[in-house]
C-alpha cells in the first residue's frame, strides 16, 4: 500500500470522540510504516483536538475550518473531507463507525468510486495484507474480508479496537485550514437535545441494563444505582421501552444502540435475538435473571438465577464495600 492513511476524526460538544483515536490505532494495524494523517472539522478552535490526533498516534494533522461545519451535515463535511482526499491522495481511510460515520462513509466511497468495509471489530495480517473481521447476521457470524482495489476506506466499530496510549510528548505538523463549501441545500438551525443524565451509553465501559423483568420505571431505580457505583450506563432492552419503563433512546439491540462495553450486566433481559445483536460482542457479558433456561445465559460469561430486586441491592452493597 502507498504511504498515507487519513483518519477522520469525531467531535462532540467540541471534543474528539475516544473513537477518533481508536481509529489512528486500527490505522497503523492496517499498514504500521503509513503516515497517518489526523483530520478534525469544525467551525473554531480545532487546533487542540488536530493536536490531540497527534498525542494518540497520528503523525500529523489537519483542521477543515468553516462556519458551515459547526453542526455535522452528510453535504458539508463531505465536501471538506472530498477537498482534503483529493490533495492527500491517501491509500486508506478510517473513521468511527458511528452515526455520522454510517451517514458520510458511503457518501464518500461512491463519490470516490470506491468500496467501503463497514463496522470492523477487528484487524488482522494476512502476509502484507489487512484482513478485517466484522459481524455479520445481527452478530451470529464474522467475516473476513480484504480489499483487492481502491482505497482501504473502512469503519470501525466503536470500543473494540483499543487507542494506544495518549503521549503529549509526540510532536508534528497542525495545519488548520479554511475549507470552502458551497451552499448547503439543508441547513441545521438547531439541535433540541434530549435531556439526559450520566455516562453516555454508546462509549460506556459498563452497562447496567434492564428488561421487562424489571416491571416498572420505579424497578429501573436500583439499575441506575447500580450503575452509579460501577461508573456505567443504563440500557434496556425494547421489551423494558415498550412497556414505557424507560426512554427508547436507551435500547439496546438490533433496531436500538449497538454496544461493546468491557462490562453489560444485564437484569431481567431473556436474550431474545433482536437484543443479543446490540451486545454480544461486550467484551464480559453478566446475566441476572430467575428463568434458569432464559436464553441470555447462553451469551453470559457468569450468570447469577434470582429475583433482580433481591441480587441488585446485594451487589450495590457489595462493590461499595470493595470500594471502600
Ligand atoms: P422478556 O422477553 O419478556 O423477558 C423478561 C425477562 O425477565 C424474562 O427472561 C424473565 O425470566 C425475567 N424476569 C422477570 N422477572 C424477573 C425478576 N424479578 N428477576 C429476574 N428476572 C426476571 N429487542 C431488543 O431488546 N432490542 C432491539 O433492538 C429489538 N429489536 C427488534 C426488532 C424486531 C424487528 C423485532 C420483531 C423485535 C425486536 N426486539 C428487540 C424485541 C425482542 O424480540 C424481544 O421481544 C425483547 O428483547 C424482549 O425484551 P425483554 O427481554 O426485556 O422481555
Amino acid at each position: 500500500m502507498s504511504d498515507k492513511i487519513l483518519v477522520i476524526g469525531e467531535m462532540r460538544d467540541g471534543t474528539l470522540r475516544n473513537v477518533s483515536f481508536e481509529a489512528i490505532a486500527a490505522a497503523k494495524k492496517i499498514d504500521d510504516q503509513a503516515e497517518i494523517v489526523g483530520v478534525v472539522l469544525g467551525d473554531e478552535d480545532l487546533e487542540a483536538q488536530a493536536t490531540e490526533m497527534i498525542y494518540y498516534g497520528a503523525d500529523r494533522a489537519v483542521a477543515l475550518k468553516n462556519e458551515k461545519l459547526k453542526l455535522y451535515t452528510p453535504e458539508g463535511y463531505s465536501q471538506a473531507l472530498m477537498r482534503v482526499i483529493e490533495k492527500e491522495a491517501p491509500a486508506g481511510i478510517v473513521m468511527g463507525h458511528t452515526a455520522a460515520g454510517k451517514d458520510l462513509t458511503p457518501k464518500i466511497a461512491s463519490k470516490l468510486g470506491t468500496g467501503l468495509i463497514s463496522d470492523v471489530t477487528e484487524i488482522e495480517s494476512d502476509g502484507d495484507q489487512p484482513v478485517f473481521i466484522r459481524p455479520i447476521y445481527s452478530g451470529k457470524a464474522f467475516e473476513k474480508k480484504v480489499i483487492t482495489d481502491g482505497i482501504t476506506f473502512v469503519t470501525i466499530r466503536p470500543n473494540n479496537i483499543a487507542a494506544l496510549k495518549a503521549d503529549s510528548s509526540r510532536t508534528g505538523d497542525v495545519l488548520v485550514e479554511d475549507v470552502e463549501i458551497t451552499d448547503l441545500r439543508t441547513v441545521i438551525k438547531d439541535v433540541i437535545r434530549k435531556a439526559s443524565e450520566g455516562v453516555d451509553l454508546s462509549e460506556a465501559s459498563v452497562i447496567v441494563s434492564g428488561g421487562r423483568g424489571v416491571k416498572s420505571a420505579d424497578g429501573f431505580k436500583p439499575l441506575y444505582e447500580l450503575a452509579e457505583v460501577l461508573g456505567g450506563a443504563v440500557g434496556a432492552s425494547r421489551g423494558a421501552c415498550d412497556a414505557d419503563y424507560c426512554d427508547y433512546s436507551l435500547q439496546i439491540g438490533q433496531t436500538g444502540k449497538v454496544v461493546t462495553p468491557d462490562l453489560y450486566i444485564a437484569v431481567g433481559i431473556s436474550g431474545a435475538i433482536q437484543h443479543l445483536a446490540g451486545m454480544s460482542n461486550s467484551k464480559v457479558i453478566v446475566a441476572i435473571n430467575k428463568d434458569p433456561e432464559a436464553n441470555i445465559f447462553n451469551v453470559a460469561d457468569y450468570g447469577i438465577v434470582g429475583d433482580l430486586f433481591e441480587v441488585i441491592p446485594l451487589l450495590i452493597e457489595e462493590i461499595k464495600e470493595i470500594k471502600k
